[in-house]
């Protein structure tokens, strides 16, 4: 992958300040399985907004993919918010800046109670559905957060975080990333001790974003089911962070869910492809991002997010069309079964296909589950039954382990 293109596709800062255009209509039946389901998302970068005073999660937003109108008209149940600072970064300073997002989601929370309510568990999360609330969950996103400390990771979950990624972009001291030349062979005897101390803590293990070796070395150590929160299929799309089948397969027999990524870089090998044979195009990006924002660094993941969109639209990139996600999701129920399939939109920090502009879009999503003839009961599966099966199944684990 070329530099602006990898910089867009790792999962961060940016919001999508795209024109949106309003999510297709979508059958009776879509629209009422949508709304009687638990529909959860697992990986949304939305908290990086949260940091801002000013920005109102309650307010419709004409940028972004997420707030809370646009959420209920999607009908979203449940949101994992992903706490993540870049994996350069280590040490007081990681943990520093993770308590800082975990206390953002937790303050959002507090002040808007007729809204959002906190969730650890499959019983909050069905109790929100139940008063109409949105449940908010946490994970954090890159194993470098816990600054080496296990303490750190109890604090972690006793303030509410329900998954850890082991790693991001980069190889943590004791697991190896996907997109970082291997240093650990996995996980060392620490990372399989941050494994079991997760079991026991009732978080779930997150598999995106590791080195192949790493999730074998945590299917062998875990005592529970692991999921990975916003991966995609590898063989659709040959990026490292998706899963190969036999990953897939194996996931599946771990008891884990793989929840399919919308990112148009892990969704479409033409766009891959297009990457890799067109370094100038990186340039016009660059130019384009550089005009917009100047020296503003948030600004210019942001700009690039809504250029590359444009640019698809314009036909002066691949087009990756929203129905590419209901392809890998169909791949993945072929290779692992239905009951280990879910949604990790990675939205607010990635670039979405066409017609998948926002949360208000999801709809689709059952709707093309239904046309494909999955069954209600399936698509509630895929929506989020299977999600909530593993966070029992972890917290299950969890109190057998501390008996
Ligand atoms: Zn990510």
């Amino acid at each position: 992958m070329t530099r602006v293109f990898a910089v867009l596709s790792v999962c961060l800062l940016g919001v999508l300040m795209t024109v949106t255009t309003p999510a297709q209509s979508v059958s009776p039946q879509a629209k009422n399985l949508q709304s009687s389901s638990i529909v959860i998302d697992t990986h949304d970068d939305t908290t990086q907004r949260l940091l801002d005073a000013h920005f109102d999660i309650t307010a419709r937003h004409s940028d972004g993919n997420i707030d809370v109108p646009r959420m209920r008209e999607g009908g979203l149940t449940a949101i994992f918010f992903s706490i993540w600072i870049p994996g350069k970064t280590t040490g007081p300073e990681a943990v520093k800046r993770a308590l800082d997002q975990i206390d953002a989601v937790r303050e959002t929370v507090r002040k808007h109670p007729h809204e959002l309510v906190l969730a650890t568990s499959a019983d909050d999360v069905r109790a929100a559905k139940r008063q109409s609330k949105i449940a908010a969950l946490m994970g954090v996103e890159g194993g470098h957060m816990m600054g080496n400390d296990l303490s750190v990771l109890r604090t972690f979950a006793a303030l509410g975080v329900r998954y850890m990624t082991l790693t991001h972009m980069e190889n943590t001291e004791w697991a190896d990333s996907s997109t970082a030349k291997p240093e650990h062979n996995g996980l060392t005897d620490f990372g399989k001790d941050v494994v079991r101390e997760m079991n026991r803590l009732g978080m779930i293990v997150d598999v995106s974003h590791v080195s192949d070796k790493t999730f074998y070395d945590v299917l062998a150590a875990s005592k529970a089911p692991v999921f990975a929160s916003h991966s995609s299929c590898r063989s659709i799309c040959n990026a490292a962070r998706n899963m190969t089948d036999d990953m897939i397969r194996d996931l599946a027999k771990n008891g884990g869910v793989i929840q399919i990524n919308y990112h148009v870089g892990f969704l479409s090998q033409e766009f891959r492809d297009y990457e890799a044979a067109h370094p100038e195009a990186e340039k016009e990006i660059k130019a384009e991002v550089d005009k917009h924002c100047g020296s503003d660094e948030g600004c210019k993941l942001t700009a690039g997010d809504h250029i590359v969109r444009e640019m698809m639209q314009a036909g002066k990139l691949p087009k990756v069309d929203w129905t590419s996600i209901v392809e890998h999701i169909d791949h993945a129920v072929k290779i692992a079964g239905v009951d280990h399939v879910g949604l990790g939109s990675d939205f607010d920090g990635a670039v979405m296909p066409l017609g998948m502009d926002d949360v208000t879009h999801i709809p689709q999503i059952t709707d093309g589950l239904l046309k494909k003839g999955y069954s209600e009961s399936d698509v509630g599966k895929i929506l989020g039954e299977n999600t909530l099966r593993v966070l029992s199944e972890v917290q299950r684990v969890s109190q057998d382990l501390n008996k």
